[in-house]
């Protein structure tokens, strides 16, 4: 049977629109999984008189936000006490917290834990897509097994890879990399792909995962894109979070020229940070039309500077926004810190106006997943991935005020009502497929067990 989701301010958000269509007191009509009908409330209701009604009054009705980068096992690490005296430079973050203190003594049951609340918190605060990265070397094989089970359970739309890294657990990337570790990595993402053909449903879909040009042999690399192409499933990658220098002294050349040369860059591709770029450097993602996920927040933790964003918006290119699950787990507040920290840094209140923030929030980061016909606005014939938002506002929220609403006052509590794929996942800010209680005691459990294992007792 049909659903009416009537009477609320309607956002549609096509791109590039400032915005897309508002109708006030307007309605969406789901079947299943699918959006039929958008338009003014009263019409719908009378071409629908025996859907199932949820009234929105009062209430935004708008697509749900796509994250085109994350790590949820990283949730384990948030607030985990660290040495910041072993920690002088971006190097050192990615050595000790990133690898040593996380990734490399990362197990199943943590992915697990760590997945269902990333998953929860996610969709609670109003994203209901991610693009999720895995790296767990030492829970190889089958760490995807742990995350595709989580994301499963609570309901998420995700694509989902394993890193493929040449990378060695506890030994320095300076020293040594293997490829043995990579075709390891090939073999999880592999894994992925028979799991998940068995669940079909198809709102998990597997995204070949690759570190970066500097954890991998020209040979993965190039492997890396047959792989892409056989399993015509796209690849999501790190390109220029570190400084240029450090592959200019390696290979003579950027990421992003060593990337072209071996083949990988494309528009299937997803980049995450990519910080470092010269005008040369741009100018190849842009020419392999390489989808960006802008992560400001961790860009600016680890103090590489601020991503040329404005620059790749003005060039066209497709900027989606990222975040590693490094912080909290609200995409409003890496909305907020996005829409300022460009004007911080250009000096110019202009840049990014809040129309452009909610594009890469929605329509291009379901561009970037290759999703665009499927995700990223409210549209008939897309997925019902719809969110229902209760403004806590001390000023009017109306069509004219709207977007000033999400860079100013909203944040991810004003969430109240989630579908994903036509499934009511978040009820009255409740989340309705598990337990918030036991799924969080669970993940502090896994963190408790993963500081222990890092000498840490609490
Ligand atoms: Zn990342």
């Amino acid at each position: 049977m049909a659903l009416i989701i009537r009477n609320g301010l309607v956002l549609t958000f096509e791109p590039d629109t400032l915005g897309g269509e508002i109708i006030d007191n307007g309605a969406v009509v789901i079947d299943g999984n699918t959006i039929v009908r958008v338009g003014p409330s009263g019409q719908l209701e009378s071409e629908y008189p025996n859907a199932e009604v949820l009234d929105a009054g009062g209430k935004i009705i708008m697509p749900g936000f796509v994250i085109a980068h994350t790590h949820m096992p990283y949730v384990l690490g948030h607030n985990q006490p660290v040495d910041f005296s072993q920690l002088r430079s971006f190097w050192d973050m990615l050595q000790k917290m990133g690898w040593e203190w996380l990734e490399d003594i990362t197990t199943g049951e943590g992915i697990y834990a760590s997945t269902r609340y990333a998953a929860m918190k996610m969709l609670k605060s109003g994203t209901t897509t991610v693009c999720d990265l895995v790296e767990a070397p030492n829970a190889l094989p089958g760490p995807l097994e742990y995350s595709v089970r989580a994301i499963d359970e609570i309901g998420i739309r995700a694509q989902l890879g394993y890193e493929v890294s040449e990378r060695v657990p506890g030994v320095s990337i300076l020293e040594k990399l293997d490829p043995e570790m990579a075709q390891r990595g090939f073999e999880e993402n592999l894994r992925l792909f028979k799991q998940l053909s068995s669940l079909n449903h198809g709102r998990i879909t597997p995204r070949l995962g690759v570190h970066t040009a500097y954890t991998n042999s020209f040979e993965t690399l190039k492997q890396a894109r047959t792989y892409a192409d056989t399993h015509g499933c796209g690849i999501q990658i790190h390109i220029a979070e570190i400084p240029r220098a450090f592959l200019v002294e390696k290979y003579g050349k950027s990421a992003p020229e060593v990337l072209e040369e071996n083949g990988l860059l494309g528009s299937d591709v997803v980049a995450a940070h990519c910080i470092d770029l010269t005008d040369g450097d741009l100018e190849i993602l842009e020419r392999n039309k390489v989808n960006i996920a802008h992560t400001p927040m961790t860009n600016s933790l680890g103090g590489n500077g601020v991503a040329r964003v404005t620059e790749m918006l003005e060039k066209g290119m497709n900027v989606a926004l990222g975040h590693d699950c490094f912080f909290t787990l609200d995409t409003a507040e890496y909305m907020r810190y996005c829409y300022l920290v460009h004007k911080a840094h250009h000096a110019n209140p202009m840049v990014i106006p809040p129309f452009q923030l909610m594009d890469m929030v929605l329509s291009h980061g379901a561009k970037a997943l290759g999703m665009e016909h499927q995700i990223g606005t409210l549209k008939p014939g897309k997925k019902a991935d719809i969110i229902l938002l209760e403004p806590d506002s001390p000023t009017p929220v109306t069509p004219a005020t709207v977007m000033s609403y999400f860079t100013m006052t909203f944040t991810g509590r004003d969430v109240h009502t989630v579908f994903v794929d036509g499934r009511k996942v978040v009820e009255d800010r409740r989340l309705t497929t598990g337990d918030e209680e036991e799924i969080k005691a669970d993940c502090i459990a896994e963190g408790r067990a993963l500081w222990k294992r890092n000498g840490i007792s609490v």
